[in-house]
């Protein structure tokens, strides 16, 4: 095997780890590790956030692949920005720093600091994000997570209009399919 599959199977495996125990929203409760990593074989499920990156952006850097498949092991886990250097270097530890809300935020205000920062990240952050939009987008789509009204849906497609905004010129495949679902939704990018 050569060596970024050797990494890539390291990251998996890290992040496997990580979201053991963690499920997704929706109603099936998908395992959470779904979300980073891809595709379920037995039901319909959007491709994880680093398959939309090799696959629909055609996306190669194995740093920005790495930080996609731990996006959010510290925001969601007890993973630290210093473990994911020790373990994955400095480039892929600081993608993942800046795709990380602040937790001991408000919920408001964490939202409200996506859209002031997505302009100022790097353009590997820029990468991941817009491809964890595209990813919960399209499982917002798929179905509704439980508590969830077609209100609150409709709030999380026009806040993430406003970050995807902020991302523009960034990946073109990505954006074209992001903006056809906020069309869908009524929402102008
Ligand atoms: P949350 O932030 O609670 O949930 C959305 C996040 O959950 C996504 O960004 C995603 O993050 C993760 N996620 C996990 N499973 C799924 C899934 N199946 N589909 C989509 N996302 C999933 O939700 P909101 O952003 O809507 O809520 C926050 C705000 O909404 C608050 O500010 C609160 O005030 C408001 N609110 C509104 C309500 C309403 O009815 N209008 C009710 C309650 C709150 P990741 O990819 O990082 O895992
Ligand atoms: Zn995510």
């Amino acid at each position: 095997m050569n060596s970024d599959a050797v990494l890539l199977l390291e990251t998996v495996n890290f992040a496997a780890e990580k979201h053991r125990n963690q499920r997704r929203k929706d109603p099936e409760g998908t395992p959470y590790i779904n979300h980073p990593v891809g595709r379920s074989p037995f039901v319909v499920m959007p491709s994880g956030v680093a398959r939309i990156l090799s696959h629909e952006g055609g996306i190669t850097d194995i740093e920005v692949l790495q930080a996609a498949l731990l996006h959010d092991t510290v925001e969601d886990t007890d993973t630290s920005t210093a473990e994911l250097e020790a373990n994955f270097g400095p480039i892929v530890a600081h993608i993942v720093q800046e795709v990380t809300d602040d937790k001991s935020l408000p919920k408001q205000e964490r939202k409200r600091l996506q859209v002031e920062h997505a302009p100022h990240c790097s353009r590997q952050a820029k990468l991941v994000k817009l491809a964890d939009k595209l990813y919960n987008l399209r499982d917002l789509n798929r179905c509704t997570p439980a508590g969830w009204t077609e209100e609150r849906v409709q709030e999380y497609f026009a806040w993430a209009c406003e970050v995807v905004k902020g991302l523009k010129g960034t990946n073109l495949a990505l954006e074209e399919k992001l903006e056809e679902l906020f069309k869908q939704k009524g929402v102008q990018l």
